[in-house]
């Protein structure tokens, strides 16, 4: 096992300056969700060239490709996302669509072509357990939703996330277990920072007809539709401090509508808002008073006041054993002071969906300069953020696939969710 690990290190050394210029290459070239076809091509070709069979167009632009081909016992994923995020704001952003690699996901795609070329080229193939799947996932950020909702119309997708997608069309059927790493904020020196879990959220789309009148002259004779919507806020910010520490709940919204001239009553408002929270039970109960709030408040002015809820990501659950086992590979490279026990992650992931279906870690890598989403990200430490973590999640995986950890693990493992239990659920909302 140590003689399979000092090989893939090798390798890892020698081809990170290659994969380094193709993670700025893709920063230079952000596309987003469900559109990342240059990005695809790019981490396909590379694939084809190091003699892996890959197959590509799936969820639109996501592709698949393993390490070993027949049926085997056991398949770890390792996990690439493919898009970039909109952040106007950033010098680099794309002039066309606002698009950025301000989350770091081009960072996870050099990590998986690093580790897939230095499996093949240190040939251990044949002394593995069992397979590594490599995954190059599109569409983790949950935005441009009528893009996406448009894409659904037209068949080309059913849900609205890559990660939904892949478990629907089965792409996870031969997968027991998977990796991600993912860029951590403000965290310039070379680290790892482990979390336990993670929120998941729902989208609401809150809707409210009012009645049009003259703003001056006859506010009586309407019904004002912008007031219902700020009352529904009012009722929202009034239940905040019924929120429980441990369940991190955030309700967090934007008006998308709030009128249409000044001069006359508002009649026609819309806001869209997230409901987050830390396990499916408190999503449901935040769901239910967020839908009675903008509800009670339509009432309160005679509006029609709508609710639809569509389904966003489930919590986050990392598997305890993965992460452990991630950590002591960890501490091969780094001093114990530079792995951070970062317990609970606020924001939200669709490998949060993955992770009720099988065993899933998310560790984050430092290296990394400025906050995610934000103009002032910048990877200011590529050996931190690329290389350092790609030696980690390989060694990870050479020891899940050998001396039957994986297998040790999977039989304490009970998933929280059947795929048919999960594909109900999601086509219920
Ligand atoms: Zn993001
Ligand atoms: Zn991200």
């Amino acid at each position: 096992m140590e003689k399979m690990k000092e090989a893939v290190e090798k390798a890892i050394d020698r081809n990170a300056a290659e994969i380094i210029g193709l993670v700025k290459d893709i920063e230079q070239h952000p596309e987003l969700g469900f559109q990342e076809h240059r990005t695809s091509k790019l981490v396909a070709d590379f694939l084809r060239g190091c003699s892996y069979q890959v197959e590509d167009g799936l969820a639109l632009t996501g592709l698949k490709t393993s390490l070993k081909s027949g049926k085997n016992k056991y398949t770890v994923a390792f996990i690439g996302e493919l898009d970039g995020i909109i952040c106007k704001d950033s010098p680099k952003a794309s002039p066309a669509d606002g698009a950025t690699h301000t989350c770091g996901h081009n960072l996870q795609l050099g990590i998986l072509m690093l580790i897939a070329k230095a499996m093949k080229e240190a040939g251990i193939a044949g002394q593995l357990d069992g397979n590594v799947a490599f995954m190059a996932i599109p569409a983790e950020e949950y935005i441009q939703l009528e893009y996406r909702r448009q894409l659904r119309k037209e068949n080309k997708i059913k849900y609205l996330s890559g990660k939904q997608e892949f478990i629907r069309l089965g792409l996870f059927d031969d997968i027991d277990a998977a990796i991600m790493l993912h860029a951590e904020p403000n965290s310039e020196e070379a680290s790892i920072h482990i979390y336990g879990t993670g929120n998941g959220f729902e989208l609401k789309d809150v809707h409210c007809k009012g009645k049009t009148a003259h703003a001056a002259a006859a506010p009586h004779e309407g019904i004002n539709a912008l007031h219902a919507l700020i009352q529904g806020i009012n009722n929202i910010n009034a239940l905040r401090d019924t929120f429980r520490d441990e369940d991190h709940s955030r309700i967090h919204y934007i008006i998308t509508k709030g009128g249409d001239n000044v001069n006359s009553v508002p009649s026609d408002t819309a806001l869209q808002g997230y409901v987050r929270s830390a396990s499916i039970r408190s999503i449901k109960e935040l769901s239910s008073k967020f839908d009675k709030a903008f509800l009670s408040a339509g009432e309160n002015f005679n509006a029609k006041m709508s609710v639809s809820t569509s389904a966003g990501y489930m919590p986050l659950i990392c598997n305890h054993s993965l992460n452990e086992i991630f950590v002591s590979n960890a501490g091969n490279f780094l001093p114990e002071d530079k792995i951070y026990n970062k317990g609970h992650f606020m924001a939200s992931t669709d490998l949060g969906d993955l992770s009720h279906l099988m065993p899933v870690i998310q560790p984050m890598m430092g290296g990394i300069k400025g906050g995610l989403h934000s103009p002032d990200f910048e990877v200011v430490d590529y050996n931190a953020a690329i290389t350092l973590p790609a030696k980690i999640a390989a060694n990870t995986i050479i020891d899940l696939l050998s001396n039957n950890t994986l297998s040790a693990i999977l039989q304490d493992y009970k998933p929280e969710l059947s795929k048919k239990e999960y594909l109900h659920l999601m086509d219920k909302k």
